[in-house]
Protein backbone atom coordinates (compact mmCIF):
# COMPACT_ATOMS: atom_id res chain seq x y z
CA UNK A 1 0.00 0.00 0.00
CA UNK A 2 1.82 3.42 -0.92
CA UNK A 3 1.10 5.99 2.30
CA UNK A 4 2.86 8.46 -0.13
CA UNK A 5 0.65 12.00 0.05
CA UNK A 6 -0.41 13.22 -2.85
CA UNK A 7 1.03 16.83 -3.38
CA UNK A 8 -1.63 18.83 -2.50
CA UNK A 9 -2.54 16.85 0.77
CA UNK A 10 1.26 18.00 1.84
CA UNK A 11 0.55 21.64 1.01
CA UNK A 12 -2.72 21.40 2.67
CA UNK A 13 -0.67 19.66 5.20
CA UNK A 14 2.09 22.84 5.61
CA UNK A 15 -1.02 25.30 5.28
CA UNK A 16 -2.84 23.79 8.50
CA UNK A 17 0.43 23.71 10.55
CA UNK A 18 1.53 26.96 9.67
CA UNK A 19 -1.85 28.21 10.43
CA UNK A 20 -1.77 26.34 13.51
CA UNK A 21 1.38 27.65 14.90
CA UNK A 22 0.39 31.07 14.03
CA UNK A 23 -3.38 31.21 14.89
CA UNK A 24 -5.08 28.87 17.10
CA UNK A 25 -1.83 28.73 19.64
CA UNK A 26 -2.57 31.97 20.79
CA UNK A 27 -6.59 31.62 20.14
CA UNK A 28 -6.02 28.48 22.38
CA UNK A 29 -4.53 30.05 25.57
CA UNK A 30 -7.64 33.06 25.42
CA UNK A 31 -10.52 30.19 25.05
CA UNK A 32 -8.74 28.53 27.99
CA UNK A 33 -8.73 32.03 30.02
CA UNK A 34 -12.29 33.09 28.65
CA UNK A 35 -14.20 30.00 27.81
CA UNK A 36 -15.26 31.83 25.14
CA UNK A 37 -16.80 31.03 21.35
CA UNK A 38 -13.00 31.76 19.07
CA UNK A 39 -15.51 33.59 16.67
CA UNK A 40 -12.20 35.25 15.57
CA UNK A 41 -10.35 32.25 14.89
CA UNK A 42 -13.43 30.48 13.59
CA UNK A 43 -13.67 32.98 10.73
CA UNK A 44 -9.99 32.98 9.80
CA UNK A 45 -10.34 29.50 9.14
CA UNK A 46 -13.42 29.90 7.55
CA UNK A 47 -11.67 32.33 5.28
CA UNK A 48 -9.16 29.72 4.49
CA UNK A 49 -12.33 27.24 2.90
CA UNK A 50 -11.94 24.94 5.73
CA UNK A 51 -15.67 25.13 7.00
CA UNK A 52 -16.17 24.25 3.77
CA UNK A 53 -13.66 21.73 3.96
CA UNK A 54 -15.90 18.80 2.11
CA UNK A 55 -18.56 20.42 0.06
CA UNK A 56 -18.74 20.65 -3.22
CA UNK A 57 -18.08 23.81 -5.32
CA UNK A 58 -21.39 24.27 -5.96
CA UNK A 59 -22.76 25.12 -2.62
CA UNK A 60 -19.17 27.27 -2.30
CA UNK A 61 -17.16 24.54 -0.34
CA UNK A 62 -13.44 23.60 -1.07
CA UNK A 63 -14.41 20.11 -2.59
CA UNK A 64 -11.00 18.53 -0.95
CA UNK A 65 -10.58 15.06 -0.14
CA UNK A 66 -11.28 12.94 3.48
CA UNK A 67 -7.78 12.24 3.62
CA UNK A 68 -6.27 16.00 3.36
CA UNK A 69 -9.23 16.69 6.02
CA UNK A 70 -8.32 13.88 8.46
CA UNK A 71 -4.53 15.35 8.13
CA UNK A 72 -5.22 18.76 8.87
CA UNK A 73 -7.36 17.60 12.18
CA UNK A 74 -4.11 15.94 13.07
CA UNK A 75 -2.12 19.06 13.19
CA UNK A 76 -5.13 21.48 14.62
CA UNK A 77 -5.24 18.51 17.33
CA UNK A 78 -1.45 18.75 18.52
CA UNK A 79 -2.20 22.03 19.61
CA UNK A 80 -6.14 22.45 20.44
CA UNK A 81 -8.32 19.46 20.48
CA UNK A 82 -11.34 22.09 21.19
CA UNK A 83 -11.13 23.96 17.85
CA UNK A 84 -10.61 20.45 16.12
CA UNK A 85 -13.66 18.99 17.44
CA UNK A 86 -16.06 22.86 16.81
CA UNK A 87 -14.74 21.92 13.22
CA UNK A 88 -15.19 17.96 13.56
CA UNK A 89 -18.89 19.03 14.49
CA UNK A 90 -19.47 21.45 11.98
CA UNK A 91 -18.03 19.12 9.17
CA UNK A 92 -20.45 16.33 10.51
CA UNK A 93 -23.63 18.33 10.38
CA UNK A 94 -22.41 19.84 6.98
CA UNK A 95 -22.21 16.07 5.47
CA UNK A 96 -25.52 15.35 7.17
CA UNK A 97 -27.09 18.04 5.23
CA UNK A 98 -25.39 16.92 1.79
CA UNK A 99 -25.75 13.67 1.75
CA UNK A 100 -29.79 13.45 3.26
CA UNK A 101 -31.47 17.09 3.45
CA UNK A 102 -33.79 17.90 0.52
CA UNK A 103 -32.43 21.00 -2.16
CA UNK A 104 -34.55 23.76 -0.47
CA UNK A 105 -32.65 23.23 3.16
CA UNK A 106 -29.45 22.16 1.29
CA UNK A 107 -29.54 25.84 -0.64
CA UNK A 108 -30.48 27.34 2.81
CA UNK A 109 -27.76 25.76 4.72
CA UNK A 110 -25.14 24.62 2.52
CA UNK A 111 -23.42 28.21 1.26
CA UNK A 112 -23.61 29.43 4.84
CA UNK A 113 -22.35 26.76 6.32
CA UNK A 114 -18.82 26.49 3.64
CA UNK A 115 -18.51 29.83 4.53
CA UNK A 116 -18.31 29.65 7.71
CA UNK A 117 -21.12 32.18 8.69
CA UNK A 118 -23.37 29.57 10.41
CA UNK A 119 -22.17 26.70 12.92
CA UNK A 120 -23.48 23.00 12.70
CA UNK A 121 -24.47 21.30 15.53
CA UNK A 122 -25.66 18.11 16.27
CA UNK A 123 -28.56 17.08 19.11
CA UNK A 124 -29.24 13.45 19.57
CA UNK A 125 -27.91 12.89 23.69
CA UNK A 126 -30.39 13.27 25.99
CA UNK A 127 -30.01 13.31 30.06
CA UNK A 128 -31.86 9.68 29.91
CA UNK A 129 -30.28 8.46 26.47
CA UNK A 130 -26.68 8.46 25.44
CA UNK A 131 -25.45 5.17 24.42
CA UNK A 132 -28.63 4.09 23.51
CA UNK A 133 -29.70 6.44 20.95
CA UNK A 134 -32.51 4.79 20.29
CA UNK A 135 -33.68 5.05 23.84
CA UNK A 136 -34.35 8.88 23.15
CA UNK A 137 -37.64 10.62 24.42
CA UNK A 138 -37.85 13.82 22.55
CA UNK A 139 -41.41 13.89 20.77
CA UNK A 140 -42.84 15.31 17.90
CA UNK A 141 -46.22 14.81 16.87
CA UNK A 142 -47.92 16.22 13.73
CA UNK A 143 -50.47 18.48 13.60
CA UNK A 144 -51.72 19.40 9.94
CA UNK A 145 -48.33 20.17 7.96
CA UNK A 146 -46.32 20.91 11.48
CA UNK A 147 -44.64 19.27 13.90
CA UNK A 148 -44.81 19.76 18.04
CA UNK A 149 -41.09 19.18 19.23
CA UNK A 150 -40.97 18.71 23.09
CA UNK A 151 -37.83 17.42 24.98
CA UNK A 152 -34.67 18.10 26.25
CA UNK A 153 -31.21 17.18 24.84
CA UNK A 154 -27.91 17.56 26.90
CA UNK A 155 -24.29 18.11 25.86
CA UNK A 156 -24.61 19.21 22.39
CA UNK A 157 -21.75 20.93 21.52
CA UNK A 158 -21.78 23.95 18.83
CA UNK A 159 -25.40 24.99 19.66
CA UNK A 160 -24.87 27.81 22.01
CA UNK A 161 -23.10 30.02 19.77
CA UNK A 162 -24.42 33.65 18.34
CA UNK A 163 -23.51 31.83 14.71
CA UNK A 164 -25.13 28.64 15.23
CA UNK A 165 -27.91 27.89 12.78
CA UNK A 166 -29.72 24.62 11.34
CA UNK A 167 -29.25 22.20 14.33
CA UNK A 168 -29.81 18.44 13.30
CA UNK A 169 -32.18 17.06 15.75
CA UNK A 170 -32.92 13.44 16.53
CA UNK A 171 -36.61 13.16 17.65
CA UNK A 172 -39.27 10.45 17.87
CA UNK A 173 -42.10 10.51 15.79
CA UNK A 174 -43.74 7.47 16.23
CA UNK A 175 -43.85 3.58 17.28
CA UNK A 176 -42.34 0.83 14.73
CA UNK A 177 -43.93 -2.51 14.40
CA UNK A 178 -41.55 -4.28 16.27
CA UNK A 179 -41.81 -1.54 19.19
CA UNK A 180 -39.06 0.49 18.69
CA UNK A 181 -38.89 4.36 18.60
CA UNK A 182 -39.49 5.61 15.04
CA UNK A 183 -36.73 8.30 14.67
CA UNK A 184 -36.67 11.59 12.50
CA UNK A 185 -34.10 14.37 11.68
CA UNK A 186 -35.22 17.93 12.00
CA UNK A 187 -33.35 20.69 10.77
CA UNK A 188 -34.17 23.38 13.91
CA UNK A 189 -33.87 27.01 12.88
CA UNK A 190 -31.76 29.16 15.83
CA UNK A 191 -34.19 31.55 17.60
CA UNK A 192 -37.52 29.39 16.64
CA UNK A 193 -40.57 29.60 18.94
CA UNK A 194 -40.46 27.06 21.73
CA UNK A 195 -36.68 26.28 21.68
CA UNK A 196 -34.41 27.48 24.08
CA UNK A 197 -30.33 27.15 25.43
CA UNK A 198 -30.73 25.38 29.21
CA UNK A 199 -28.16 24.77 31.06
CA UNK A 200 -24.56 25.54 30.00
CA UNK A 201 -21.95 22.88 31.53
CA UNK A 202 -18.97 23.99 33.39
CA UNK A 203 -16.50 21.20 31.31
CA UNK A 204 -12.96 20.14 32.80
CA UNK A 205 -11.49 21.07 29.63
CA UNK A 206 -12.59 21.83 25.98
CA UNK A 207 -13.11 25.40 27.12
CA UNK A 208 -14.48 27.34 24.12
CA UNK A 209 -16.55 25.35 23.16
CA UNK A 210 -19.98 25.63 23.98
CA UNK A 211 -21.68 22.55 24.96
CA UNK A 212 -25.59 23.15 26.50
CA UNK A 213 -28.76 21.55 27.59
CA UNK A 214 -31.21 22.75 24.72
CA UNK A 215 -35.35 22.80 25.55
CA UNK A 216 -38.10 21.66 23.48
CA UNK A 217 -41.42 23.35 24.99
CA UNK A 218 -43.76 23.02 22.09
CA UNK A 219 -41.97 24.01 19.21
CA UNK A 220 -43.47 24.23 16.05
CA UNK A 221 -41.21 23.01 13.00
CA UNK A 222 -43.25 22.73 9.73
CA UNK A 223 -42.35 19.18 7.51
CA UNK A 224 -40.85 20.75 4.99
CA UNK A 225 -37.38 20.98 7.82
CA UNK A 226 -37.47 17.12 8.15
CA UNK A 227 -34.29 15.64 6.80
CA UNK A 228 -33.73 12.31 4.90
CA UNK A 229 -37.31 10.74 5.31
CA UNK A 230 -39.67 9.52 8.38
CA UNK A 231 -37.82 7.22 10.23
CA UNK A 232 -34.98 7.68 8.51
CA UNK A 233 -32.92 9.50 11.76
CA UNK A 234 -30.95 6.72 13.33
CA UNK A 235 -29.99 5.91 9.49
CA UNK A 236 -28.22 9.57 9.40
CA UNK A 237 -27.71 9.29 13.03
CA UNK A 238 -25.29 6.70 11.87
CA UNK A 239 -23.93 7.42 8.33
CA UNK A 240 -21.40 9.90 9.80
CA UNK A 241 -20.00 7.28 12.81
CA UNK A 242 -17.24 6.11 10.75
CA UNK A 243 -15.67 9.33 9.48
CA UNK A 244 -16.71 10.52 12.91
CA UNK A 245 -14.84 7.91 14.88
CA UNK A 246 -11.82 7.99 12.21
CA UNK A 247 -11.52 11.68 13.26
CA UNK A 248 -11.76 10.63 16.87
CA UNK A 249 -8.49 9.22 15.60
CA UNK A 250 -6.95 12.02 14.26
CA UNK A 251 -7.63 13.77 17.06
CA UNK A 252 -6.23 11.56 19.22
CA UNK A 253 -2.87 11.09 17.13
CA UNK A 254 -2.49 14.88 17.28
CA UNK A 255 -2.95 14.89 20.72
CA UNK A 256 0.00 12.30 21.36
CA UNK A 257 2.28 14.15 19.23
CA UNK A 258 1.68 17.26 21.25
CA UNK A 259 2.20 15.23 24.46
CA UNK A 260 5.22 13.68 22.71
CA UNK A 261 6.54 17.58 21.65
CA UNK A 262 6.09 19.19 25.07
CA UNK A 263 7.81 15.64 26.80
CA UNK A 264 10.58 15.43 24.68
CA UNK A 265 11.14 19.38 25.02
CA UNK A 266 11.19 18.84 28.70
CA UNK A 267 12.87 16.16 29.60
CA UNK A 268 15.95 17.50 27.46
CA UNK A 269 16.08 20.68 29.84
CA UNK A 270 15.51 19.61 33.35
CA UNK A 271 17.57 18.54 35.28
CA UNK A 272 17.97 16.62 37.87
CA UNK A 273 20.96 15.11 39.65
CA UNK A 274 22.99 17.04 37.72
CA UNK A 275 21.73 15.31 34.49
CA UNK A 276 19.11 16.14 32.05
CA UNK A 277 15.92 13.74 32.87
CA UNK A 278 15.85 12.29 29.28
CA UNK A 279 19.17 10.51 29.91
CA UNK A 280 16.77 8.32 32.52
CA UNK A 281 16.00 5.21 30.82
CA UNK A 282 12.61 5.12 32.70
CA UNK A 283 12.04 8.30 31.42
CA UNK A 284 13.00 7.40 28.10
CA UNK A 285 10.76 4.38 27.72
CA UNK A 286 7.38 6.89 28.34
CA UNK A 287 8.59 8.81 24.89
CA UNK A 288 9.56 5.90 23.19
CA UNK A 289 5.79 4.18 23.84
CA UNK A 290 4.81 7.68 23.11
CA UNK A 291 6.33 7.79 20.11
CA UNK A 292 5.49 4.08 19.14
CA UNK A 293 1.99 4.74 19.80
CA UNK A 294 1.82 7.72 17.74
CA UNK A 295 3.07 6.32 14.96
CA UNK A 296 0.77 3.44 15.20
CA UNK A 297 -2.20 5.83 15.80
CA UNK A 298 -1.45 7.82 12.80
CA UNK A 299 -1.22 5.12 10.69
CA UNK A 300 -4.30 3.08 11.35
CA UNK A 301 -6.11 6.39 10.87
CA UNK A 302 -4.79 7.42 7.60
CA UNK A 303 -5.42 3.26 6.47
CA UNK A 304 -8.95 3.83 8.14
CA UNK A 305 -9.66 7.25 6.36
CA UNK A 306 -8.21 5.76 2.63
CA UNK A 307 -10.85 2.87 3.21
CA UNK A 308 -13.78 5.53 4.03
CA UNK A 309 -12.21 7.87 1.00
CA UNK A 310 -12.79 4.91 -1.26
CA UNK A 311 -16.13 4.26 -0.71
CA UNK A 312 -15.05 1.02 0.94
CA UNK A 313 -16.65 -0.45 3.65
CA UNK A 314 -14.75 0.00 6.86
CA UNK A 315 -17.25 0.03 9.97
CA UNK A 316 -14.64 -2.04 11.63
CA UNK A 317 -11.25 -0.88 11.10
CA UNK A 318 -13.24 3.16 12.11
CA UNK A 319 -14.40 1.55 15.59
CA UNK A 320 -11.10 -0.28 16.32
CA UNK A 321 -9.08 2.75 14.93
CA UNK A 322 -11.39 5.08 17.32
CA UNK A 323 -10.93 2.57 20.48
CA UNK A 324 -7.30 1.92 19.80
CA UNK A 325 -6.00 5.59 19.30
CA UNK A 326 -8.15 7.38 22.26
CA UNK A 327 -6.71 4.84 24.67
CA UNK A 328 -2.89 5.35 23.69
CA UNK A 329 -4.09 8.93 23.91
CA UNK A 330 -4.57 8.43 27.35
CA UNK A 331 -2.04 6.67 28.34
CA UNK A 332 -0.01 9.87 26.65
CA UNK A 333 -1.18 12.55 28.44
CA UNK A 334 -0.79 10.28 31.86
CA UNK A 335 2.79 10.01 30.75
CA UNK A 336 3.63 13.55 29.83
CA UNK A 337 1.80 14.66 33.08
CA UNK A 338 4.41 11.82 34.74
CA UNK A 339 7.59 13.31 32.89
CA UNK A 340 6.47 16.90 33.81
CA UNK A 341 6.51 15.93 37.38
CA UNK A 342 4.62 18.70 39.65
CA UNK A 343 4.76 21.38 36.85
CA UNK A 344 2.51 18.94 35.28
CA UNK A 345 -0.13 19.55 37.89
CA UNK A 346 -0.13 23.09 37.15
CA UNK A 347 -2.37 24.60 34.46
CA UNK A 348 0.31 26.48 33.31
CA UNK A 349 2.01 23.64 31.31
CA UNK A 350 0.27 22.43 28.05
CA UNK A 351 0.31 18.80 29.48
CA UNK A 352 -2.06 19.27 32.05
CA UNK A 353 -4.49 20.40 29.43
CA UNK A 354 -3.62 17.49 27.49
CA UNK A 355 -4.36 15.45 30.21
CA UNK A 356 -7.75 16.72 31.16
CA UNK A 357 -8.46 16.75 27.09
CA UNK A 358 -7.37 12.83 26.84
CA UNK A 359 -10.29 11.12 28.39
CA UNK A 360 -13.11 12.68 26.92
CA UNK A 361 -12.09 11.13 23.67
CA UNK A 362 -12.57 7.63 25.24
CA UNK A 363 -16.44 8.33 25.86
CA UNK A 364 -17.30 10.70 22.79
CA UNK A 365 -18.61 9.54 19.54
CA UNK A 366 -19.62 6.21 20.83
CA UNK A 367 -17.54 5.31 24.54
CA UNK A 368 -14.89 2.95 24.49
CA UNK A 369 -17.04 0.14 25.87
CA UNK A 370 -19.36 0.13 22.76
CA UNK A 371 -16.53 -0.02 20.25
CA UNK A 372 -15.13 -3.50 22.49
CA UNK A 373 -19.09 -4.37 21.94
CA UNK A 374 -19.30 -3.50 18.33
CA UNK A 375 -15.95 -5.28 17.31
CA UNK A 376 -16.57 -7.97 19.49
CA UNK A 377 -20.05 -8.85 17.83
CA UNK A 378 -17.89 -8.51 14.26
CA UNK A 379 -15.88 -11.58 15.54
CA UNK A 380 -19.20 -13.50 16.01
CA UNK A 381 -19.89 -12.78 19.33
C1 LIG B 1 -18.16 17.57 25.88
C2 LIG B 1 -19.22 16.71 25.26
C3 LIG B 1 -19.68 16.99 23.99
C4 LIG B 1 -20.72 16.25 23.42
N1 LIG B 1 -21.26 16.62 22.23
C5 LIG B 1 -22.38 16.00 21.78
C6 LIG B 1 -23.08 16.48 20.62
O1 LIG B 1 -22.66 17.45 19.98
N2 LIG B 1 -24.22 15.83 20.24
C7 LIG B 1 -24.72 14.76 20.92
O2 LIG B 1 -25.75 14.23 20.52
N3 LIG B 1 -24.06 14.27 22.01
C8 LIG B 1 -22.94 14.87 22.46
N4 LIG B 1 -22.28 14.40 23.58
C9 LIG B 1 -22.79 13.21 24.25
C10 LIG B 1 -21.90 11.99 24.10
O3 LIG B 1 -22.02 11.49 22.79
C11 LIG B 1 -22.31 11.00 25.20
O4 LIG B 1 -21.78 11.50 26.42
C12 LIG B 1 -21.83 9.60 24.94
O5 LIG B 1 -22.52 9.05 23.85
C13 LIG B 1 -22.06 8.67 26.16
O6 LIG B 1 -23.35 8.81 26.66
P1 LIG B 1 -23.54 9.08 28.24
O7 LIG B 1 -22.62 10.17 28.63
O8 LIG B 1 -24.99 9.25 28.49
O9 LIG B 1 -23.03 7.75 28.93
P2 LIG B 1 -23.86 6.37 29.12
O10 LIG B 1 -24.37 5.90 27.84
O11 LIG B 1 -24.80 6.55 30.25
O12 LIG B 1 -22.69 5.40 29.57
C14 LIG B 1 -22.16 5.37 30.91
C15 LIG B 1 -21.14 4.24 30.95
O13 LIG B 1 -21.78 2.99 30.71
C16 LIG B 1 -21.17 2.32 29.63
N5 LIG B 1 -22.18 1.56 28.89
C17 LIG B 1 -23.34 2.00 28.35
N6 LIG B 1 -23.99 0.99 27.74
C18 LIG B 1 -23.21 -0.11 27.88
C19 LIG B 1 -23.32 -1.47 27.45
N7 LIG B 1 -24.35 -1.91 26.73
N8 LIG B 1 -22.32 -2.32 27.79
C20 LIG B 1 -21.25 -1.90 28.49
N9 LIG B 1 -21.08 -0.63 28.91
C21 LIG B 1 -22.06 0.25 28.62
C22 LIG B 1 -20.56 3.43 28.77
O14 LIG B 1 -19.52 2.94 27.95
C23 LIG B 1 -20.06 4.38 29.84
O15 LIG B 1 -18.83 3.94 30.33
C24 LIG B 1 -21.25 15.14 24.14
C25 LIG B 1 -20.74 14.82 25.41
C26 LIG B 1 -19.78 15.62 25.99
C27 LIG B 1 -19.33 15.31 27.41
Amino acid sequence: MDFRLTAEQTEIQKMVRDFTNNEIVPAQEKMDETHEFPYELWEKWSGLGMSGMLLPEKYGGSALDTLSYILALEEVSRVSNTFALIWQVHILVSNIYLKFAHDELKSKYLPIYAKGEKLGAFGLTEPGAGSDAAGIKTKAVKSGNVWSINGTKTFISNAGTSISDGLVLMAVTGQKENGKNEITSFSIPQGVDGFELGQSWNKMAWHGMTNNELVFDDCRIPSENIIGEIGSGLRIALSGLNLGRIAFGAISTGLIQGCLDHSLAYAKEREQFGKPISNYQLIQAKLADMATNCEVARRMTLYAAFLESSGEECQNEAAMTKLFCTNVATQASLDAFQIHGGYGFMQEYTVNRFFREAKMLEIGEGTNEIMKLFIAKRLGC
